[in-house]
């Protein structure tokens, strides 16, 4: 028996040795006054008697907060360009920004026949300060023909840093005319990394380059795909991850016709329309691909998680129930039973040495919330979690969309997609969809606070003297965070897993990758070392 075998991964009630209330005061308490009303808003204790609870999130950090954000030139070329891996991805800008860019978060890539793979090159147009007096446009043209010269990519993306759209250079125009002038597919982003309050308008910036220029383009047809197929949105192989998602789904019977964006090729996302359900993971980053395809072409969406035993259990049924096809489902009961019985004879006696500990949780988008279900099959509770560049739907569900303008929706373009007449084809029976979408089985995310435990802490867009005020004061035995708090957290003596890029461990979807976070966790919490490390307060 796992800790949650119910259809609903509910999260238990946070028990914590002080008061909770008391926590959130001492870390906003040190601001001033003003500064201080303002982040108490992005502070919520759990109360499940608050029907729609809110939090405040996606606004501009307090000048002189130390956070741990990025900007939205990484959430587009980091997050979800990077990852394919067929496509040559020039940066426009200086070579600083473009310098973490460089595998940073393990996406992997398995050359397809072409042996084409460029998972592993930075290639920068490394603008100088003649060029930011005279245009890099120029520059900028050069770079993409020996770029295509030498390495014959299948697509070349071109991803603009602050300087770019400071200086005004028409990346558009440049994209467009060596589209023409090479034969491939050069698209433009303007992702200037000011654009947004963090990464997160970056990847609506991504999402709508590709919708515009890939989806259903270039040379896609529109013939049918048979069988069940899906795209995996969201998913960014970080560590090997879709790896292990696809072995799944193959064994199941279910066809991944495209993932955006991890192992991800140029042709097969210029096919993805073809596919029948879209399998959104992170719904932060990619919400908007998925609402475009629904709109333009009828492929409808629902959102999954890969991340834990139970939880991708739980998505494959959701699957099943899509499809709705006797054989597809009890093919599917029967990979669930011999997954899971194989991933819990691993866990089992690792779940012994971990039961009964604390995790706090500050990622990106989605994984502050997936990886809480992980944590949960291990017996770990997670008793504080938040996100660095969530909007409030991934805190409190869709429900409360349509948002308000924000600083972000300012400076990203929004697309007016309609149903093509002649390509939008409903993948399954209308009444069927309509059904699933009353049901809140599809379009809907009901967002992290509905599903955290009584009492439990969110925090959004924590900063690093926050951090150390929980770690302080609620002592967790591991936090899941990234790498610019990772080494803070472990100079306290607590153990740090990064979640954005894995560390050098990995895959952690899917059932196997279950068993390896649990190894990865046992070996950190159960590691000798922390109690050689004196924290700098028992000093
Ligand atoms: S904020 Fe601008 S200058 Fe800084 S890394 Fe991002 S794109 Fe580069």
């Amino acid at each position: 028996m796992t800790p949650h075998d119910s259809d609903t991964l509910k999260l238990e009630k946070a028990t914590y040795e002080v008061d909770p209330k008391d926590v959130t005061k001492e870390m906003v308490s040190p601001y001033p006054a003003k500064v201080a009303r303002k982040r108490a808003k992005h502070i919520v204790m759990r109360d499940p008697s608050i029907e729609g609870q809110e939090i405040q999130a996606n606004v501009r950090t307090v000048p002189g907060i130390l956070n741990t954000r990025h900007c939205a030139f990484a959430g587009c070329k980091g997050v979800v360009v990077g990852p394919f891996g067929d496509v040559l991805h020039i940066v426009h800008g200086p070579v600083g920004c473009s310098y973490y860019t460089w595998m940073t978060r393990r996406n992997q890539y398995r050359s397809r026949e072409d042996g084409k793979n460029y998972m592993s090159y930075c290639v920068t147009t490394d603008m100088q300060d003649s060029d930011i007096v005279f245009g890099g446009v120029k520059k900028l043209r050069q770079a993409v023909q020996e770029g295509y010269d030498i390495f014959k990519p299948n697509a070349i993306t071109i991803t603009a840093t602050c300087p770019v759209g400071l200086i005004g250079d028409d990346i558009q125009t440049v994209a467009k005319e060596m589209t023409e002038e090479l034969g491939i597919s050069v698209v433009a982003f303007n992702c200037e990394g000011y654009k947004g309050v963090s990464q997160s308008a970056g990847h609506h910036i991504a999402n709508n380059g590709f919708f515009k220029n890939w989806v259903g383009e270039g040379e896609a047809t529109d013939e049918e795909i048979e069988g069940f197929t899906v795209n995996l949105l969201g998913e960014y192989n970080i560590g090997g991850d879709s790896y292990e998602i696809e072995r799944v789904l193959e064994k199941c019977g279910i066809n991944v016709i495209a993932t955006f964006s991890g192992d991800g090729t140029y042709d097969a996302a210029t096919k993805a329309h073809l596919a029948k359900l879209n399998l959104v993971m992170c719904h932060r980053s990619i919400n908007y691909m998925a609402e475009m395809m629904e709109t333009k072409f009828g492929v409808p969406w629902t959102k999954v998680s890969f991340i834990g035993v139970q939880a991708f259990a739980k998505s494959l049924r959701k699957v099943a129930r899509f499809f709705n096809d006797e054989a597809l489902t009890q093919r599917i009961e029967e990979v669930i039973a011999e997954e899971v019985a194989a991933a819990e004879a691993e866990i089992a006696p690792i779940r012994e040495r971990l039961q009964g500990k604390s995790a706090i949780l500050f990622v990106g988008g989605s994984r502050a919330h997936h990886y809480q279900d992980l944590f949960a099959d291990l017996g770990i509770k997670t008793i504080a979690a938040g996100y660095e560049f969530a909007h409030r739907d991934d805190y409190e569900g869709r429900q409360v969309l349509p948002l308000k303008v924000d600083a972000d929706s300012r400076n990203v373009e929004e697309l007016r997609v309609e149903k093509d007449p002649e390509r939008y084809k409903l993948t399954a029976d209308p009444a069927w969809v309509e059904q699933l979408k009353e049901e809140g089985f599809l379009n809907r995310y009901e967002g992290m606070i509905s599903e955290m435990g009584e009492d439990t802490l969110m925090i959004d867009d924590i900063s690093h003297h926050e951090l150390e005020t929980l770690i302080k004061r609620l002592k967790p035995d591991i936090v899941g965070s990234g790498i610019k708090d990772k080494y803070v957290i472990e100079k306290f003596g607590v153990p740090c897993k990064q979640l954005h890029n894995y560390d050098y461990g990995g895959p952690f979807a899917g059932f196997q990758g279950a068993v390896n976070f649990a190894k990865d966790i046992d070996m950190r919490i159960n590691n000798p070392t922390w109690k050689l490390v004196k924290a700098p307060w028992q000093n």
